[in-house]
């Protein structure tokens, strides 16, 4: 508003204008926005507050135009600055109805104050809008840039909470099974097939009964903790969901794999909880390596859900092999 106040003075200043027009553009331009920055602050419902300052603002310029003898470059740029300027706000129309606001009190105040168009803009006045479009383009530029960075972080943001699942820190279902079918896809590339483990925590609920949910959501948390320390940088773990957490373990042998899931199951037998000192945590697992018997990633999964299976009714705290059931790796 102030730089529009330099672009409109410098036409009353041509224009040898009253003291009641000084009066009025020296209180719309420097005086104004600070009240209606007060009003809105202060106001209980602060977006009314602001809908009603902006749609002032117009009112204000529409009242400078006559003010200026329709003064061709500054009614040109003022008017435009102040509509662009609602465009930018979340009000989706607050710009056309500022924009009839303006023209309807340019109008109503014109036929009132009869003020005969001024047709040529001056060196001065020029000079004086300059302010104005330098800085407005300037930052407009800015506040553009602003927010393309604030959206990226944001973006970037949603994204790694898509991924991540809060509660154990691994990869949540939806982003480990993207990952999974493109492990799947390349399976038989390499020389080393990838091999499947499905961990599941043992007698979870009688855990959430017995110690509540709290002391629950706590061993979800380190389950997740100990199955991330576990494995090698590159395998990809996730929360399947509930109790229930996967590995794909890439470019190693079937012996490493199940190493790696005995390293799990043994790690999380020696959980021992502050909140629960009494707790004992133990967990099963199914192991399966893919192989050509595997239609689609689903199969993989199934047939590592059957040696899961296969390890909780054969005593818990184990790993169990899928179709394999006479190979011994202990
Ligand atoms: P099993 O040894 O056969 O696996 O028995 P289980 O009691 O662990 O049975 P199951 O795996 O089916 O139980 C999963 C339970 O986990 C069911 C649900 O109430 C509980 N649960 C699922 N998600 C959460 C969670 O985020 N926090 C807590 N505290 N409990 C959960
Ligand atoms: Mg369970």
């Amino acid at each position: 508003m102030g730089l529009a106040g330099l672009s409109a003075g410098s036409v009353l200043y041509e224009l040898h204008a009253s003291l009641w027009a000084w009066i009025f553009l020296l209180f719309t331009a420097f005086v104004w926005p600070h009240i209606a920055y007060l009003h809105s602050r202060s106001s209980q419902d602060t977006v009314a507050a602001e809908k009603q300052n902006l749609f002032l603002d117009s009112i204000f310029i529409g009242l400078w135009l006559p003010l200026m003898h329709f003064s061709p470059l500054p009614s040109v740029v003022i008017p435009m600055i102040t509509t662009l300027d609602k465009s930018y706000t979340v009000y989706p129309r607050l710009w056309l109805h500022s924009l009839l606001a303006l023209l309807g009190s340019a109008l109503l105040f014109g036929s009132v104050l009869m003020a005969p168009p001024k047709f040529e803009t001056s060196t001065l006045v020029v000079l004086c809008t300059i302010p104005l479009m330098f800085f407005y383009t300037w930052f407009n530029s800015y506040r553009g840039a602003r927010l393309l960075s604030v959206v990226t972080r944001q973006n970037w943001a949603f994204d790694q909470q898509r991924r991540t699942d809060p509660q154990s820190g691994l990869s949540a279902r939806a982003h480990w099974m993207e990952c999974a079918e493109e492990i799947f896809k390349r399976a038989f590339v390499s020389g080393k097939p990838p091999c499947l483990l499905l961990i599941d925590v043992d007698r979870f609920k009688s855990i959430n009964d017995t110690y509540g949910h709290t002391v629950g959501d706590e061993v979800i948390c380190e389950v997740g903790r100990v199955v991330h320390e576990c494995v090698r940088q590159g395998d990809i773990a996730g929360r399947f969901g509930g109790d229930e957490f996967v590995v794909i373990v890439e470019h190693a042998g079937y012996e490493e794999a199940y190493d790696i899931a005995e390293r799990i199951r043994n790690d999380i037998a020696n959980l021992r909880l502050i909140s629960a000192e009494t707790l004992q945590v133990t967990g099963s697992i199914g192991l399966a390596l893919v192989s050509d018997r595997h239609a689609n990633l689903r199969a993989w999964i199934e047939e590592a859900d059957a040696a899961l299976y296969r390890a909780k009714h054969t005593g818990r705290n184990r790993v169990s092999l899928a179709n394999d059931e006479n190979r011994s790796l202990t």
